[in-house]
């Protein structure tokens, strides 16, 4: 997200340096910048992952709240929780394999990277 987090430095794609500590102004726009010209099959993917953070999110702690307040159920409202935990879980392992998968298929056709970070 724009404002608190810096972007990573390297192109988790490519793995060129995008920016580094002495030119940080702007680093989400050149981050944003090199994924929408490099790899924009990349940058639509990597999109739509945070509203599929912030659905998952909703959707479980509105369970866990029906569950609390409309059945006055802990227990279910505390199961909806831990459910949220592994969702959140598998959509990072999910996110991380679709990243390993478009570096793998750049690697393929634009040979591996000269200093693997
Ligand atoms: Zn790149």
């Amino acid at each position: 997200m724009p404002g608190s987090n810096p972007p990573p430095k390297n192109c988790p794609v490519c793995k060129e340096k995008i920016w580094d500590d002495d030119n940080w102004s702007n680093n989400w726009e050149r981050y944003r910048t090199h994924l929408n010209t490099v790899h924009p099959e990349f940058a639509s993917w990597d999109s739509k992952t945070p509203s599929l953070y912030g659905l998952t999110t909703a959707f479980f702690f509105g369970v866990a709240a029906v569950m609390a307040f409309q059945f006055q159920s802990n227990i279910m409202a505390a199961y909806s929780l831990i459910s949220w935990v592994i969702a959140i879980t598998a959509l990072t392992a999910f996110r991380s394999r679709g990243i390993h998968r478009f570096r793998a298929q750049w690697n393929e056709e634009h040979g591996a990277p000269v200093n693997p970070v």
